[in-house]
């Protein structure tokens, strides 16, 4: 375990990391982006006798090295630490890639494959998917999660996510979003897999008056009349609407 000269560990605790990423708003200070680095600012990590939230910050890996080549100098960053880009602007954001073939959306075991509107609920479409316009361009996911008070947590219109930094967390580890509401209470677990799919191992959301719940390999939808239904499997493939609630 690397430590220096104080003996303080290079790895950063938990709950230390997400009130850094509280006070920054969930993306880095400077740009907004959703990839992130933790970053002692000021003493810099090789001085530093703590791991002090108030001395630290985000920065994403460009402006990161921006800072640590002297391209940028360490007010920039003060700066940025005081007026943190995603409480300005309201979210962080980075985009998805799906290059190669229409990703599968896969809700807490419910899979919908080669569908143009995956999920529809209350005659909206919750989740599109378009096909590439052009060489190169890749698929193009739009959609919505919201939580389960019905606020808008993560907004995605072709392939840029947005988190709302109001969330109480959000944490993004390599392909992997969670969002909490609060302690321990985990509203989306959403996971980009190798194979390119979208993954919603988690989730705990209303919309329209629907209650979704996805846990593992099942998803259970409540309806605003009481009624409830569970489902498994797959469902849909090669559907204009994959699932219509
Ligand atoms: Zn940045």
């Amino acid at each position: 375990m690397e430590v220096n000269k104080f003996g303080l560990s290079r790895v950063i605790p938990a709950e230390i990391k997400r009130d850094i990423r509280q006070q920054c708003g969930f993306g880095c200070v400077i740009c907004g982006l959703g990839i992130i680095q933790y970053e002692h600012v000021d003493p810099e990590f090789k001085d530093a006798k703590k791991h002090d939230p108030a001395n630290m910050t985000l920065l994403c890996p460009q402006c990161h090295s921006k800072v640590t080549t002297k391209m940028w100098s360490k007010s920039r960053v003060k700066l940025a630490m005081r007026m943190p880009k995603c409480l300005q602007q309201g979210y962080s954001n980075e985009f998805f890639d799906f290059p190669e073939r229409n990703p599968s959306l896969i809700f807490g075991g419910v899979k919908l494959s080669n569908c143009k509107i995956p999920i529809q609920v209350a005659n909206y479409a919750l989740f599109q998917l378009k096909k590439p316009e052009y060489l190169g361009q890749p698929f193009l996911l739009s959609g919505l999660f919201t939580d389960s008070n019905g606020e808008v947590s993560l907004e995605i219109k072709d392939n840029e996510w947005k988190a709302n930094s109001s969330l109480w967390d959000v944490e993004v580890k390599g392909p992997c979003i969670t969002i909490r509401e609060r302690h321990r209470k985990i509203h989306l677990v959403l996971t980009i897999t190798e194979q390119c799919d979208i993954l919603v191992s988690r989730l705990d959301m209303v919309f329209a008056g629907f209650y979704f719940e996805a846990n593992g390999d099942y998803l259970k939808v409540t309806f605003p009349d009481g009624g409830s239904s569970e489902l498994s499997g797959c469902v849909a493939d090669n559907c204009n609407v994959g699932i219509s609630f």
